[in-house]
């Protein structure tokens, strides 16, 4: 499943590549997590509060995953 994580606030999105897995994808001027590729690794919400506009700092891992 697709789920909604953040309206492409950085123009250049840093989670999306962070992600070994290739479970964020830029669609439809959107960033989303593919819940179905991710593992819960935690990087993407790691870089995102880092280096972005901190759209995942509330998203837990277990939401990434879809179980939440
Ligand atoms: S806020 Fe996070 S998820 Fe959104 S575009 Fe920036 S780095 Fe990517
Ligand atoms: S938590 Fe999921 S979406 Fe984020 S980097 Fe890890 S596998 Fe990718």
């Amino acid at each position: 499943m697709l789920n909604v994580i953040c309206p492409h606030n950085c123009k250049d999105c840093y989670a999306l590549r962070a992600c070994a897995l290739h479970a964020l994808v830029d669609q439809q001027g959107a960033i989303y997590v593919d819940t179905d590729k991710c593992i819960g690794c935690g990087c993407c919400k790691t870089i995102c509060v880092t280096f972005g506009y901190k759209a995942l700092e509330e998203k837990t891992t277990a939401w990434l995953m879809g179980a939440a």
